[in-house]
């Protein structure tokens, strides 16, 4: 894996949402002899910062900025892996936590139908070295949350809800598929939206109430399968086997309505309803 001098000018290419990721990335990796002020991208967020912290936060927010995908992310990931090496080897459990989280967020961005054209002529061009070492970085980053959910699985058991919830959905788009994970991102495991490309019934679908008689009239649920504890291959039974083994019943029951049947209310065609929920991004092109 290759870290992109900081000199380069594809950082001028290869931009985040708000333009060039230079900066942020040498002041995360202690590049820098003073850190010049930063200033909040997320400027709702109240909390106060130091500013390696501030820009940590805007180099993320950078990357995944709604939820689209930026080409800094080719250039980040190499480094994103080292600040967790950092962290590993620190034995900090919240630092990895959170960039781990935060990594595979980003990564629930990349797949085909959520990238612009200019994106996929930008890596024609530029292929090679740049993407052979993102590629490298995403292998690094599945062996390392592969180390950290098995030295941690008590801790992650115990996190609150809200952060648990983040860290398991970036554990789908690290390890397994990452437009199912971009789908859990955007419903928030609960407002999932569906769309059947037969007759064009388009709705957002509360997942709150899984006993509810019209929700069942829709939905059957997948039902459990053992796992190998090897393969990664199939989303449905790795991920709910990791989702019941850290105390996430919850979204272990929500995994197995999404994997299971939909039969839509209006044309009654019928298939497996994560195919009719990765619709969407199609249709909003
Ligand atoms: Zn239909």
């Amino acid at each position: 894996m290759k870290l992109l001098p900081f000199e380069s000018n594809l950082w001028e290419i290869f931009t985040g949402a708000y333009g060039n990721v230079c900066e942020e990335v040498r002041i995360i990796m202690g590049d820098v002899d003073k850190i010049p002020p930063q200033t909040k991208l997320r400027r709702l967020e109240t909390e106060e910062k130091e500013d390696v912290q501030i820009a940590y936060d805007n180099l993320i927010e950078n990357l995944w900025h709604q939820m689209s995908f930026y080409p800094a992310t080719y250039l980040a990931m190499p480094y994103l892996v080292k600040y967790l090496e950092k962290k590993e080897a620190a034995g900090d459990f919240d630092g990895q936590l959170l960039v781990i989280s935060n990594m595979g967020i980003v990564l629930a961005t990349d797949f085909p139908s959520n990238k612009e054209e200019r994106i996929l002529k930008l890596e024609e061009l530029e292929s090679g070295e740049i993407i052979d070492s993102y590629k490298e970085s995403i292998f690094i980053l599945q062996e390392k949350t592969k180390k950290f959910l098995d030295t941690y699985q008590y801790k992650i058991k115990d996190l609150d809800p809200n952060t648990k919830s983040e860290f398991l959905t970036a554990l789908l788009a690290i390890l397994g598929d990452r437009e199912a994970a971009h789908v859990f991102v955007m419903s928030g495991w609960q407002e999932f939206s569906i769309f059947c490309s037969h007759c064009e019934y388009d709705e957002c679908i509360d997942f709150s109430d899984l006993s509810d008689p019209e929700f069942r009239k829709m939905f059957t649920p997948a039902s459990a399968k053992p796992w190998d504890l090897r393969s990664f291959d199939d989303t449905f039974i790795w991920y709910s086997h990791v989702l019941r083994s850290l105390g996430a019943d919850n979204e272990a029951d929500i995994l197995s309505y999404c994997y299971g049947t939909f039969t839509c209310p209006e044309c009654g065609a019928s298939g497996i309803a994560m195919d009719f929920m990765k619709c969407c991004w199609d249709m909003y092109d």
